[in-house]
Order: structure tokens, then C-alpha cells, then sequence
């Protein structure tokens, strides 16, 4: 397993074409607005080589060494638990979005689809998978999982697109490999990933054939661009203080992920036309991830619920009833998040592969709640926290030697509390929930893994509607002759 410091290095040989700011960037491990991204991702690494999370975050790999769960499948449902509990931990440690699991929940949907796919076309989608997986666990790298297209006119089936390449998709196919193009859209830790896993972005019909496609090559491969999106408050890690950021040392990142005529070597292809085994796929990666927020979101609530209760505390507010009723509205509603992720983990089952799953209904559950449930803590934390949460002056005012004392004498809460300190609880707050951590805390909740239409319509196909009735056709008393008249 690589250590933070090794991951970190290793990234400065990466050859990436990168925009920030409409500027190239020679190295974006230094860059300021990128480092904080990087430092969360490396807490991935730090945390598995920590023996006091060895049992957490240390599995075995396929030859039985100890390999970072990160790049691990998931043989049981414990491992599935283990996962959230996992991914809850790094929240509470980064305050933000940690990049690494959209790899990881990558690499268990391809394994339970390539497989099934070999078995039903007599494909070698699995054996080449596993090949890659091997590689990925023997050099603990980072994968960006590449699903969402940027998708053009959404009224368009891909192969209807006036510009195909608003889909990615196969432009050639040669004996040694096909040649892709096209864009993925947010993708979360792509700059500091070593490679990118690329998924078909929904269920394929047979005209979308080379739409169908599935691989994985190297983040600096040729004719890959990545170009940063912004953050509110971004540039504020320009300014060189560390006061008005909020969360000076973690934050995360998406970007525009390019792919112009990129060449896919054929061994790493593992997805070609097979139209029919997108849907699967799709549907896999997404429950996947719609579990992963279940410990992730419910780690960043965490942090923020703790800010809060500290905000209350340094204005003298914290016994005051309606407080402890709203913060303990919020930590209901942070549990039932992580009692979602815990709950489809635990009803999970094993595919053909081996590999398990999570239950499809209540990890769409999760997320849906993940679409609501961070808004809701969010509001509360605003109502607690006060106006000063956005009209606070800036780290430079409270160090200038006029207006800095008056600064610190007028903006005191409770008198034994340091001004500087609430400043940088109420820093903090702001950070998740509107500066730059909101981005993950709530925008990604909305629409990371999927939005809530996606989740609304697996829910209403998982949920069993006519089993329902019949239960409720029987207690009613309703014959099912008469039923079926209906
Ligand atoms: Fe991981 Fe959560 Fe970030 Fe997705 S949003 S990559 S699950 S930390
Ligand atoms: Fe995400």
C-alpha cells in the first residue's frame, strides 16, 4: 500500500494536460486552489496505513496481499458495511468530498457486469478486468470512475445527437484498440486519479452501440484534456491566509474530463456494443454510489452539526431549548442518512461473480434522502449560526492594526471565547454550506450518483407496487376476479 507522501510524489510524474482559470497548469500537486482536493484524496492513503484503522480500510487483494479497501471488491456483506463505516470516518476527518470512492464502486459494478457478460456472449471482458484490477491493487492507485456524459439535448437518444460527440463513444475500431471521443462531465477527483474508468452514461439501445462502451486508460493518456470547474469562493485560497477559507486544509474537486481521439489498447476495453449490459451497469455503479453517500454526507454532517453546536457555544446561546432542538432535528436527520447506507449494506447479496451487492430499493432510498436531508441541516445551521455568517470581515481586516482591535472587541461572543475563534467557526459553517465545501455538501447530494428523478424512478420499479395492492386487496376483502376486472 502506497503512503500519503508516496501518492502525493507519485502524482508529480503524471504528464496531464490541466486547466485552471484559463490557464495550463504545470503542476497542479502545488497549485494552491488544487492542493486542498489533494490533500482530502491522500487522507485515503494516510488513514489505511494508520493501524488503528488497519481493520477498516486494509483488505485482501486477489493474490491475498494486504491491499487499501479503496481498490478492493467487496466479498461480503460486511465489507459492504465496513465501506460506510469507512467512508464516514473520512468525512469526519476532511469536512468535504474525498474523490476516491467513485473508483472504487467503479470497479465492483464492472466486475459483477463484465462477468455476466462473458458468461452470456462468451466476451473476455472479465479476464482483462481482473488483469487491471490486479495492476490498480498492486500499486494502490487512485480511479476516476467516468460515468455522466455531458449529454447535449436531453430530449436525444445519444445516437440521435446532431454532434455524436456529445455522448463519448467508438470512432475506430482497430486490431489493437478502439479510439474513443467524446466529454465526461463533474468528475470528482479526476486531476489527482492515475487512471480513468470509463462507463456507458445510461441504459444503451441497439442503436447506440458505440455508445456502449466501457475501459480504462491512464489520466495523462494522449488526447485527454481536464479542465478544473469553480467553486464559489475559490479564489480565496489565493488571497495566502488561512482564516476566511474555512477548511484551510481539505476541499475536493470536479472537472470537464476531454477525451479527443483517445486510443483505448484493446486489453483494456471491457465493454464494446454489448448494448444490453449497460443498463445492468448503470445501474450497479449508481447503487453503489448512492450507498457510498450514506457514510460520506453523514461524515461532513457530522463536522458541521459540531460547528454548530460550537457557533451556539460562543455566542452564550447553547442551553437555550429551541437550540438543542433544532441541532438534535439535525443529527436525526444526519443518522438516518448513515442508517440508510448501513441498511442496504446490510441486505445486500452476493452476484454471480462473487462480488456482493448493495439492495438496489434502499440504497435509491439513501440517496434520495441525501437529496433532501443536507439542505435541511444546512437551513438549520444558518438559523443558528446568525447573519454574522455572512457579514464577517475578512482575515485582513482583523489582522490591521487600526481596525482589527475594534474588530475583535465588537465581534466577541462569550467573553472566555477569543474572537478569532468564532471567526473560524463561523468560516467553517459558511465553507459547507455555501462557499466552496457546499459544492460537495449539497450540490454533489443533489446530483452526484445520480439526481433525484433517477433515484425516484429505480425506487418506483424496485418497490414491488402490485405486491402492495395485493395485500392491501386482501385485507379490503376485494376477490382477485374482481381485481383483475379492474
Ligand atoms: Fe466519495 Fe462521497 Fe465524494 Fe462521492 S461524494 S467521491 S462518495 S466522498
Ligand atoms: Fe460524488
Amino acid at each position: 500500500m502506497l503512503t500519503s507522501q508516496a501518492y502525493v510524489e507519485g502524482l508529480r510524474r503524471l504528464k496531464h494536460e490541466v486547466y485552471v482559470l484559463g490557464e495550463k497548469v504545470e503542476d497542479p500537486v502545488g497549485h494552491p486552489i488544487l492542493r486542498p482536493s489533494l490533500n482530502a484524496l491522500a487522507q485515503t492513503y494516510a488513514l489505511a496505513n494508520d493501524p488503528e484503522q488497519a481493520s477498516l480500510l486494509v483488505r485482501r487483494g486477489s493474490d491475498g496481499e494486504s491491499i487499501n479497501c479503496f481498490t478492493s471488491l467487496h466479498r461480503s456483506r460486511e465489507d459492504l458495511l465496513a465501506k460506510v463505516k469507512t467512508l464516514r470516518l473520512l468525512g469526519q476527518r476532511t469536512g468535504t468530498c474525498f474523490q476516491r470512492c467513485v473508483g472504487w464502486d467503479a470497479l465492483n459494478a464492472l466486475d459483477t457486469t463484465t462477468f455476466e457478460m462473458d458468461a452470456a456472449t462468451g466476451s473476455e471482458y472479465h479476464g482483462r478486468f481482473l488483469d487491471f484490477l490486479r495492476h490498480v491493487q498492486h500499486k494502490d492507485l487512485t480511479c476516476n470512475g467516468a460515468m455522466t456524459d455531458v449529454k447535449g439535448d436531453r430530449h436525444l437518444r445519444p445516437s440521435q445527437q446532431k454532434d455524436a460527440d456529445l455522448v463519448l463513444h467508438v470512432v475506430e475500431r482497430r486490431r489493437d484498440g478502439i479510439v474513443v471521443r467524446g466529454a465526461k462531465a463533474h468528475q470528482t477527483g479526476a486531476i489527482f486519479s492515475h487512471e480513468v474508468v470509463v462507463m456507458p452514461t445510461l441504459a444503451m439501445r441497439a442503436d447506440d452501440k458505440d455508445y456502449a462502451v466501457a475501459f480504462a486508460v491512464p489520466s495523462d493518456a494522449l488526447g485527454i484534456t481536464h479542465v478544473l470547474g469553480r467553486q464559489a469562493s475559490d479564489t480565496r485560497k489565493l488571497e495566502g491566509g488561512s482564516l476566511d477559507v474555512g477548511n484551510a486544509q481539505f476541499g475536493s474537486h470536479e472537472a470537464l474530463v476531454v477525451f479527443d481521439n483517445v486510443l483505448v489498447p484493446r486489453e483494456r476495453i471491457f465493454m464494446d456494443g454489448e448494448w444490453q449490459f449497460s443498463g445492468p451497469l448503470v445501474e450497479r455503479f449508481a447503487g453503489y454510489h448512492r450507498q457510498s453517500y450514506g457514510g460520506c454526507k453523514a461524515g461532513v454532517g457530522d463536522v458541521l452539526i459540531g460547528a454548530v453546536a460550537l457557533a451556539a457555544e460562543y455566542a452564550g446561546v447553547a442551553s437555550a431549548s429551541h437550540i438543542r432542538h433544532k441541532i438534535a432535528e439535525m443529527i436525526r436527520l444526519n443518522e438516518t442518512l448513515y442508517a440508510c447506507g448501513l441498511a442496504c449494506s446490510v441486505a445486500g447479496h452476493a452476484m454471480k461473480s462473487g462480488t456482493y451487492l448493495v439492495d438496489l430499493l434502499l440504497a435509491n432510498v439513501c440517496k434520495l434522502n441525501v437529496t433532501q436531508f443536507p439542505y435541511e441541516i444546512a437551513r438549520l445551521a444558518e438559523d443558528i449560526a446568525g447573519g454574522l455568517l455572512v457579514t464577517l470581515p475578512s482575515e485582513k481586516d482583523f489582522s490591521h492594526p487600526r481596525i482589527g482591535p475594534l474588530l475583535d472587541k465588537y465581534l466577541r461572543g462569550v467573553d472566555t471565547v477569543p474572537t478569532l475563534d468564532r471567526l473560524r467557526i463561523l468560516r467553517l459553517i459558511e465553507n459547507l454550506t455555501l462557499g466552496a465545501g457546499a459544492v460537495s455538501y449539497r450540490t454533489e447530494s443533489m446530483h452526484g450518483a445520480g439526481s433525484p428523478e433517477a433515484q425516484i424512478v429505480m425506487i418506483s420499479r424496485a418497490a414491488e407496487i402490485e405486491e402492495k395492492k395485493e395485500m392491501a386487496r386482501r385485507l379490503a376483502g376485494i376477490s382477485p376476479s374482481q381485481a383483475n376486472a379492474h
